[in-house]
């Protein structure tokens, strides 16, 4: 179930409290400034990070409820809280010490991760990847911009995709490694991205920066580690977005049932409960394909409904996204021209579900993944 336990619910709760003791209002939550260093602190303090670093810390549907809850409360928690688990994933099993490190504090909140994958040739297709790791006489040397990462000019440390460049190889730049960058080695370079929505984007150069064996979690398997990751977090993304969703429409209910217009409560208009109704409905249709999805795409191997688990992973974060979408335009539509204002709650909501639709593999690409899995698999 995406929606949350009793035990997730509970600490969302002292989640809530801990950040209303730094001056951050449940019902405007956006009026507030709040670092994703504040927000790991506080997911830190109540107990929430293991469950998205540790391989161990939460199946996959405690990490839905989870960030279903957290869309819900304020999305820039689930941006500090999903940031940790994909900068993380990849690196575990790695027995190397920044690594291992670089996990710990990641887990503690004591920094903050950046998965750098996408480069200006190299989006949704990363086999495009330009950014190079190759071999010097003393160790390694890593080449190359990333560009539109979440914590791009923030982050402390870097989890980064790169083209191997070894001399020796048969087909050079068939491999891919993935390494461990601290954000204040030399050779990082960075700046900060503005994008509509308030998000913490940033683009990052690394110009000759000095790797050493240590920070190299695999020379072989990077482009497959890194998809794994992906694959992992994408039905979360889905979660996300109905907590975003389920959200807006909270927001909609309450200011319809209060505001005024022409001496009647807007609630009382038949239009605008149709409009309720139908994203009620949406809603609920939403979250009852994200369960089913959730729990097929848990299963090992074909499940009974015929459909591969990689399907299901990716039916959750399109229909997610796609109808959390619907419904949020709606609910700002409910709302009028507060609705657009900057920091207005489902304002924000709007420009948060947008990005949704375009990262972790955009909308199209798991139609892709969908149809190759229904047509290509026969
Ligand atoms: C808010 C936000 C946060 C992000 N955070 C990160 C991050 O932390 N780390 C990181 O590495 N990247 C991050 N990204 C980048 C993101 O992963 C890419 O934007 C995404 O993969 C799409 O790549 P692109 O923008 O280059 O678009 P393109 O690959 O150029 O695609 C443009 C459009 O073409 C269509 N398209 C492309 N390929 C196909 C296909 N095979 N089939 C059908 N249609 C297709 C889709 O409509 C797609 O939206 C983030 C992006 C956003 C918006």
């Amino acid at each position: 179930m995406i929606r949350t336990t009793d035990g997730i619910e509970l600490t969302l709760k002292q989640l809530c409290a801990r950040l209303q003791e730094t001056g951050w209002d449940p019902v405007f939550p956006y009026r507030t400034a709040l670092t994703t260093k504040q927000a790991l602190a506080v997911l830190s303090d109540v107990g929430l990070l293991p469950s998205a670093v540790d391989p161990t810390g939460g199946d996959l549907s405690s990490r839905c409820a989870i960030r279903y809850g957290l869309c819900r409360l304020d999305v820039r928690l689930d941006l500090a809280w999903v940031m940790q688990g994909l900068s993380t994933d990849g690196l575990h099993g790695s027995s190397h010490a920044p690594v291992e490190k670089c996990i710990s504090q990641a887990r503690s909140g004591e920094t903050v991760g950046s998965f750098a994958l996408t480069e200006l040739n190299a989006g949704s297709d990363l086999r495009g990847i330009e950014t190079t790791l190759a071999r010097t006489a003393s160790g390694w040397r890593l080449n190359g911009t990333k560009t539109y990462l979440t914590h791009g000019a923030t982050a402390d440390f870097y989890t980064v995709l790169a083209k191997v460049d070894a001399a020796g190889d048969d087909d050079p730049g068939s491999r891919f490694a993935l390494v461990v960058v601290p954000a204040s080695i030399v050779g990082v370079e960075r700046r900060a991205q503005a994008l509509v929505a308030s998000h913490p984007m940033g683009t990052v150069r690394f110009a000759n920066v000095e790797v050493c064996e240590e920070q190299i979690v695999t020379c072989e398997d990077g482009m497959k580690s890194a998809l794994r990751t992906l694959s992992r977090f994408r039905p979360t993304v889905g979660a996300a977005a109905m907590g975003l969703a389920r959200r807006a429409w909270d927001e909609a209910y309450t200011y319809c049932c209060n505001r005024t217009q022409g001496g009647r409560v807007l609630s009382d208009n038949r239009l605008v409960q149709m409009r309720l109704v139908d994203a009620r409905i949406q809603l609920e249709t939403g979250e009852a394909l994200l369960d089913r999805a959730v729990k097929e795409s848990s299963s090992s191997g074909q499940s009974p409904s015929g459909l591969l688990p990689i399907a299901w992973s990716s039916m959750a974060k399109l229909q997610g996204t796609e109808s959390a979408q619907q419904v949020i335009d709606t609910c700002v539509q409910l709302h009028g021209a507060r609705g657009l204002d900057r920091n207005h709650t489902v304002a924000h909501l709007h420009t948060s579900i947008r990005a949704m639709r375009i990262y972790e593999g955009a909308s199209d690409v798991q139609r892709h993944i969908i149809m190759n899995a229904l047509f290509n698999s026969r």
